[in-house]
């Protein structure tokens, strides 16, 4: 059993710090929000008294921040105090350069390290059904996977350095593009007098196919367990999704891809954030395509 020391106790950080502490890892733990450090000690995490306190005498430091910015502020402050030969770890959702910078920072201390942004929400945290996309050296990635199976379901090595960050950005970008894609449908179906769960039937089993359609529908009826039959309470939130095409789409600029629904998807959710609404659950978009019917 490792020795881990677990940096950003957020509303993921928090449960999966847990979910270690279950599979028996000796866990310590630090977040600048004391209710978050609270609820992390009540799960079996030791706390220190600062980022750089948790990572003495640890095998493996793993972060879970809320943004890119915060992971390379944070690698910098701790490196200087991780042992030789300690694995680093980001879980954090971030831009690719800053994954590649934080990839590079380990480096220059001859540290092992792997970026492994996560899928599956506060839920899938909770459960220890995450799924972890990696990036980083094939050895780094070895030793990294049993830790991160105590923590998740399914673990995919990506690539190197930044390629689970690659991998996460581009998937979330279908998937903002596919809820307004579903969304439109059902608005429009709605102006046409067809029923939602005529669409359903229909699409579900046709060419219109899609994870945003069968397992996340946009209206309360087909999919029971969908955020719609709960006035689309997160579940995952505008905010992040906004977040998440943000980060697909200053990749596209640097890397000069060329993403103009990626674009245009970026700015409806920015619209719809802009209207007060990023608390709500990101399918709840429909919402505003139908404040936009004329
Ligand atoms: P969160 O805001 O609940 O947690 C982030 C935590 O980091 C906060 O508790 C904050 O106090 C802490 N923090 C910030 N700076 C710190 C520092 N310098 N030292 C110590 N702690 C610090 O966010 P979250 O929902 O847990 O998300 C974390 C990451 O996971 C984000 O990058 C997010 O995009 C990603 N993510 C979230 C979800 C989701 O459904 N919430 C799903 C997939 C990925």
């Amino acid at each position: 059993m490792a020795t881990i020391a677990f940096i950003g106790l957020g509303n993921m950080g928090g449960p999966m710090a847990g979910n270690l502490v279950k599979a028996g890892h000796k866990v310590t733990g630090f977040d600048l929000v004391p209710a978050s450090r609270d609820a992390a000690r009540a799960e079996g995490v030791a706390i220190a008294a600062s980022a750089a306190d948790s990572v003495k005498g640890a095998d493996v430091v793993i972060t879970m921040l809320p943004a890119g910015k915060h992971v390379v502020a944070v690698w910098s402050e701790v490196l200087p105090a991780v042992a030789k030969g300690t694995l680093m770890i980001d879980c954090s959702t971030v831009d690719v350069d800053s994954a590649r910078q934080a990839h590079a920072l380990a480096a220059k201390s001859a540290l092992p390290s792997v970026d492994a942004p996560v899928s599956g929400g506060v839920g899938g945290a909770k459960a220890a059904t995450l799924t972890f996309m990696a990036g980083g050296d094939a050895k780094a990635f070895a030793a990294a996977k049993p830790i991160l199976e105590a923590m998740g379901k399914k673990i995919v090595h990506c690539g190197d350095a930044g390629a689970g960050q690659a991998a996460k950005i581009c998937n979330n970008m279908i998937l903002g593009i596919s809820m307004i894609g579903v969304s439109e449908a059902f608005a429009l179906a709605e102006k046409l007098g067809l029923s939602h769960q005529a669409l359903f039937d229909v699409a579900s089993t046709s060419s219109g196919q899609c994870w945003s359609l069968t397992s996340y529908c946009p209206v309360p009826g087909p999919v029971p367990a969908s955020p719609a039959n709960n006035d689309y309470k997160p579940g995952f939130a505008a905010a992040l999704m906004l977040k998440d095409l943000r980060l697909s789409q200053d990749a596209a600029k640097a890397s000069g891809a060329a993403t103009p629904l990626g674009a245009h998807a970026a700015e409806i959710y920015e619209a719809f954030d802009k209207a007060g609404q990023g608390g709500v659950d990101f399918s709840g978009i429909i919402r505003y395509l139908r404040s936009l019917a004329h």
